[in-house]
């Protein structure tokens, strides 16, 4: 270990985890196991690098604090397992790690301001992905393992679980992390779909029927689904128009997103 006492900083969403119980926990949740493909996001100062690296796996990770990178390196650059990336995880292409299909397994105890963007981000290589265990805010992880019905279903859980499964493993106070942060947080294991159980022609079109839809989740999908598509299409998607957009699960979603698909402008 260097000498340089790292000050947290906020901009960067740094809350550094300390409680070995809590690492220890979330490391067993994970197994990574001898030969795996795994990318670290955030790795800060190493906190679950080290036990990542233990198992035997193969670690790339992607820091963007440039202070961190003498640490990281001081402590793993020896490993010839271990490979650090400095940059902005939101931008990083991870086409580049030329990991083999369904293969690679992410890790993060994600800065709370990029989660959402991130997982959206990943998602976009869900080919590439076998899994991926975070640390969120507990209530985004609520939102993400949410059912159809109640306030917490929404956008981010239909987006998420259109490619993934979705489990809320356990729950951390802020005691486990220095600074402590105002929130709770919590582990979630997502795990892309290698065949997506309910596939929509094209899932921009999801993506925009699902947006509409809860751009103003009080009201009737009638009325919020008016601009993009005709009662009678609503009626073929066999959706009642009098429910709101809470009250639809994901395979309703993407039949009202095939019926937009065959409205005029959007058919092939
Ligand atoms: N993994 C460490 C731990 O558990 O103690 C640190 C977690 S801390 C909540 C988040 C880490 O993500 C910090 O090290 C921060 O510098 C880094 N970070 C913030 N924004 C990032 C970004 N856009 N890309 C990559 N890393 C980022």
């Amino acid at each position: 270990m260097s000498d340089y006492q790292h000050r947290a900083r906020k901009r960067f969403g740094q809350n550094f985890l300390h409680d070995a119980g809590v690492i220890d926990r979330i490391l067993r949740a994970i197994r990574a196991k001898e030969g795996e493909r795994m990318l670290e996001i955030g790795p800060g100062q190493g906190a679950l690098t080290e036990g990542l690296l233990g198992s035997g796996a193969q670690l790339d990770v992607i820091e963007l604090d440039r202070d961190l990178i003498p640490i990281l390196q001081g402590q793993f650059g020896d490993n010839p397992r271990f490979k650090l990336n400095q940059g902005d995880a939101l931008k990083f292409d991870f086409s580049q790690l030329q990991a083999e299909p369904h293969s690679l397994r992410v890790v993060g105890n994600l800065p709370y301001n990029i989660s959402t963007p991130l997982i959206f981000h990943l998602l976009d290589n869900a080919e590439l992905i076998r899994d991926m265990h975070f640390m969120l805010q507990k209530e985004v992880v609520e939102r993400l393992a949410a059912t159809p019905g109640g306030g917490d279903w929404g956008r981010l859980s239909i987006m998420v679980q259109y490619h993934c499964r979705v489990e809320h493993l356990f729950n951390v106070g802020p005691g486990a992390f220095n600074p402590p942060p105002k929130v709770e947080s919590a582990i979630v294991r997502l795990v892309p779909h290698e065949v997506l159980p309910h596939p929509a022609k094209d899932h921009r079109l999801l993506e925009r029927v699902v947006r509409e839809a809860f751009n103003q989740r009080r009201k009737t999908l009638r009325n919020t689904l008016k601009a993009l598509l005709p009662a009678s299409a609503i009626e073929a998607a066999e959706v009642d128009g009098s429910l709101r957009p809470e009250q639809l699960d994901l395979a309703a979603f993407v039949r009202l997103a095939d019926q937009l698909a065959m409205q005029p402008g959007n058919a092939d």
